[in-house]
């Protein structure tokens, strides 16, 4: 109440108290006047609430308050104002959020929101053509009874969402689709889903061309080598002057042949996400195996090559492919090791899973190529490389073949002091029971 109503109210009782005396002093009934004057207004206050009462009950949006008045008639306007505020902010609300609405139906991107526990709250329209959801039946279902994919479950429950996931759209399996998952206020997901059909192909178009190359030189280089070969077996019928040009001519075909090979092997890696073969391969003495050709590899350079390896721990997976990563590792300790330096192999397994590091004194490798170092061709020094006889692939077919093996790859490096290349498989990658 403002102060004019203040003032209005204090004059009209006293108007109405003044009356009352009057009345009383004509008529000698002074407590009966002003009882009677009292109640009368008593009467009018409750009939004006009885009004307002029902007008507020039987409300239409636009229906403007009954006539009051004075301090009613007041009442009413102001409450009046208050409503038709409200129903304006709502009106902008209700705009704002149709217009998220139509924006959001509009993209082409699915995003999809989900409750702490992974059941599905709300979805644009995108959502139901990536992955085929249905309004309403399918909301309040927990995501993955609706993803059935097994990659997808899996990425789900382990909740680490740094690396986005690629699979094929449950609707149609020609099309792949991209899942990026974000948490936010309670627990909640929040998922954006992206059809990434045209860059799958594009990047299958590139793999197909490089195995492609790869395969079709494999055959005139395989001939050269061979006559190459033969020429150096006869060299007695070569002439003296050409002898040093076909050695480095054989020397050369044997370095694209290994990169031929590695080229191919990627390629391999990089067509399936899974290995084909998944059986418990025993680390231990696949690693005795290796070491004996890291010994060859060393030769006369005195590097003393050690392993420690518990026995008995296997790891589920390719035999051919976990190979090929280690071997991949300890040669590189070999190559990069001064004659006279330390290689120590270790393989063990705690409560994080399983290990494999491989530890060298050698050169050592700069921070700042490290995040690079498992990139194809990336080489620390291209000459130095060059004359180790090394493709630039070795490191790319190590990541690659963990990652088929749920694995990841750790390298730490001192420059003139060395480097350890650790290997981290989980847990759930072991075939027994570890015996600690
Ligand atoms: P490469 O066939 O050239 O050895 P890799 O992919 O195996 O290719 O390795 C990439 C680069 O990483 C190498 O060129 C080398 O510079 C560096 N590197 C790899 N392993 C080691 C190591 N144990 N010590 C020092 N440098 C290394």
């Amino acid at each position: 109440m403002n102060q004019n109503w203040h003032g209005t109210l204090i004059r009209h009782m006293l108007l109405l108290i003044t009356v009352c005396l009057l009345v009383g002093l004509v008529s000698g009934y002074y407590g009966w006047s002003l009882a009677l004057g009292l109640a009368v207004y008593l009467g009018w206050t409750l009939k004006q609430m009885l009004r307002l009462h029902h007008w507020l009950q039987a409300h239409k949006p636009d229906e403007p308050p009954p006539d009051g008045y004075g301090l009613w008639g007041e009442v009413f306007d102001s409450i009046y104002h208050l409503q038709r505020r409200d129903q304006r902010v709502r009106g902008r609300l209700q705009a704002v959020i149709d217009r998220v609405q139509e924006s959001t139906a509009a993209l082409k991107d699915a995003i999809i929101m989900l409750d702490s526990e992974g059941n599905l709250e709300w979805w644009n329209r995108a959502a139901e053509t990536l992955l085929g959801l249905k309004t309403p039946q399918d909301s309040g279902q927990p995501v993955t009874n609706l993803v059935r994919h097994p990659r997808f479950k899996e990425y789900f429950e382990q909740e680490n969402y740094v690396e986005p996931l690629e699979i094929p759209s449950p609707t149609s399996d020609r099309m792949r689709i991209q899942f990026h998952i974000t948490r936010y206020g309670n627990n909640e997901h929040l998922m954006l889903v992206r059809d990434v059909t045209r860059i799958h192909q594009l990047e299958q178009m590139r793999k197909d061309f490089v195995a492609n190359v790869s395969h079709e030189l494999r055959t005139p280089l395989t001939v050269i080598a061979g006559y190459l070969e033969t020429l150096l077996d006869n060299v007695e019928d070569v002439n003296p002057r050409w002898v040093r040009a076909l050695q480095q001519m054989a020397q050369q075909g044997s370095r694209m042949q290994t990169l031929l090979n590695d080229l191919l092997l990627l390629a391999k890696l990089e067509a399936t996400d899974y290995p084909s073969d998944n059986h418990p391969v025993v680390i231990d003495s696949l690693l005795q195996s290796i070491k004996g050709d890291a010994q060859a590899l060393s030769g006369q350079r005195n590097q003393r090559i050690t392993l420690e390896a518990q026995p008995g721990l296997r790891l589920k997976g390719s035999e051919a492919e976990l190979r090929s990563a280690f071997s991949n590792l300890i040669f590189n300790a070999v190559k990069y090791t001064q004659d006279e330096g330390n290689i120590r192999i270790r393989w063990w397994a705690d409560d994080h899973g399983a290990h494999l590091s491989v530890q060298d004194s050698g050169i050592g490798i700069d921070a700042k190529h490290l995040p690079r170092l498992t990139e194809r061709f990336y080489r620390v020094d291209s000459s130095r490389a060059s004359n180790t006889g090394g493709t630039g692939l070795g490191l790319a077919i190590v990541k690659h073949v963990l990652l088929r093996h749920r694995g990841r790859l750790e390298i730490s490096s001192v420059p003139g002091h060395g480097s350890t290349f650790t290997c981290h498989f989980p847990n759930a990658q072991l075939a027994v029971e570890k015996a600690y």
